[in-house]
């Protein structure tokens, strides 16, 4: 076994009890991602020479007999709107290309002191508007486990990152599934908190009230052990809650489901969704059950029918506000003109993309006086109703199961050209969001074709640690997914 193949949990032992250090896998994991960037397209920037420091340092203080932390040695990526100091930080965007943070969000800096080892900056749609990593300034990123097809998005960097084996875990940023459906497009375990659970401070804002810090990872455990690196109480984060968190490891010692109840959306026609996943769904229903788990079908009227349209009221109203401080001035791209409306209308011209003006604009509109009492405020009515029909379920329920994407991961060019059906493949991963819940994308296992098939678990508000218990026995059911090797495309189209 290659060191790029372990875990983070592996990993981190290995340097600690010294059996292997942690430039020995920081090379590992540069190795392969020289081997396999030049087809993924995952990162956007490389920085090479200040990680293989970083573990140089581990090393040292491993050798001085100093306590290491949880991720000691653990080679990590974030995705491209996670501020890092002196690290350029584009959100794929031209409007930030040569953006340069003066200082590093709270989840990079817990990750750092936790001894982990940041290898790259990863690709993603601009500012985490979208669900294919298409819309980029570095072009698209390719799904590891098959290059023709998108690795979802807009965490699509990370994902593939992990997948290809690049790094153990990765951060990702979910505002409506960004974690989740990429994690399920590259055959990963994604998990998206609590809203509240992790600090946001030095995340680029896409829609405030519903971004959440999310790790990705090749097994639950280490998703589990990010966790309790991550989730702490920060007080440059007004929305990150105080309560002191459970150990999120101490979950993964759940061996069964007995006395639990799992319910599992049944709100659907079986050809409403991709035949693979309504198979993955009904055999990790039929895992929970052989677990000790009772089932029972649900409905989820309101949360699925109207969750895509208030998703995208919301999270546009946010986002248009959010992007005003891209005004040529303060930050990014500057483009003159005659007068400062003209500087302001070219900056924001030139230099965002064409989905990131679309949404701008729609979310300005949407909160213009009309507009806002016709959408905005009926939106936020829906939400409340949709939050009431998840407390109810939660009133009987543990948790439950739902696709994570109603399609497999599909070819290129076979979507972006219509908005409005890249948005309908969000309608089981944004009720979650906008509820506030914690989800996490868990791997089914592999089509005969290679083709990754996935499972949504959700949980009620702060119950992340119980969630993490019930996803670790389907996994324990399921297995582990292994890392992916790409493979290249030939002429005719066919994987060789
Ligand atoms: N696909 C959704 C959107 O485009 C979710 C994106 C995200 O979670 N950042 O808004």
């Amino acid at each position: 076994m290659e060191l790029f193949e372990l875990s983070a949990k592996e990993i981190a032992d290995g340097v600690r009890t010294k059996k292997f250090s942690a430039a020995e896998v920081t090379k590992s994991c540069l190795g392969r991602l020289r081997a396999y960037e030049g087809d993924l397209n995952a990162c956007i920037t490389v920085i090479e020479d200040s990680s293989l420091e970083t573990a140089a340092k581990v090393d040292a203080s491993v050798a001085r007999g100093e306590s290491v932390g949880l991720l000691a040695g653990v080679p990590y990526i974030a995705k491209d709107n996670f501020c890092t100091r002196g690290v350029r930080t584009t959100c794929s965007s031209r409007i930030l290309e040569n953006w340069v943070p003066t200082y590093s969000a709270s989840a990079i800096n817990y990750m750092n002191e936790a001894g982990a080892v940041l290898l790259a900056k990863s690709n993603l749609d601009e500012f985490a508007m979208g669900s294919s990593t298409e819309n980029s300034i570095i072009g698209p990123t390719k799904n590891p486990r098959d290059m023709r097809r998108v690795p979802g998005g807009s965490s699509g960097g990370s994902a593939a990152a992990v997948a290809a084996g690049y790094c153990p875990v990765a951060l990702g940023s979910d505002t409506g599934g960004s974690v989740r459906q990429p994690a399920a497009f590259c055959g990963i375990q994604g998990f998206k908190p609590s809203y509240g659970e992790v600090s946001r401070y030095g995340v680029v804002a896409y829609a405030s009230s519903l971004d959440q810090v999310s790790p990705l990872a090749r097994s639950v455990e280490d998703i589990a052990i990010a966790l309790e690196v991550l989730a702490r109480p920060d007080p440059n984060d007004t929305t990150c809650d105080a309560y002191s968190r459970p150990k999120f490891t101490e979950s993964l010692s759940m061996r069964d489901l007995k006395g639990k109840r799992i319910g599992v959306f049944a709100g659907f026609e079986s050809d409403q969704i991709d035949s693979d996943l309504y198979g993955a769904l009904a055999a990790a229903s039929e895992h929970c059950k052989a677990a000790g788990a009772v089932i029972e079908p649900i409905d989820l009227p309101i949360a699925v029918k109207y969750g895509v349209a208030t998703y995208y009221v919301t999270a546009l109203a946010d986002a248009s506000s959010q992007l005003a401080c891209y005004d040529g001035i303060r930050y990014g791209a500057h483009k003159d003109g005659k007068t400062l409306a003209d500087m302001y209308a070219n900056t924001r011209t030139e230099s965002f993309g064409e989905e990131v003006r679309r949404r701008i604009i729609l979310g300005a509109a949407l909160l213009t006086e009309g507009f806002y009492q016709n959408y905005y405020g009926p939106a936020l009515k829906v939400r409340t109703k949709m939050m009431e029909e998840f407390d109810a379920l939660f009133g009987r329920l543990d948790a439950y199961l739902l696709p994570t994407s109603p399609s497999m991961p599909y070819l290129f060019g076979t979507k972006e050209e219509d908005p409005t059906r890249l948005y309908l493949g969000d309608v089981f991963t944004v009720p979650i969001s906008l509820g506030g819940l914690p989800g996490i994308s868990i791997s089914m296992g592999l089509t005969s074709e290679g083709l990754p098939l996935s499972v949504q678990l959700v949980g009620q508000r702060y119950e992340d640690a119980k969630l993490i218990g019930i996803a670790s026995v389907i996994e324990r059911i399921v297995g582990k997914p292994g890392v992916a090797t790409p493979k290249k495309i030939d002429g005719e189209g066919k994987r060789v």
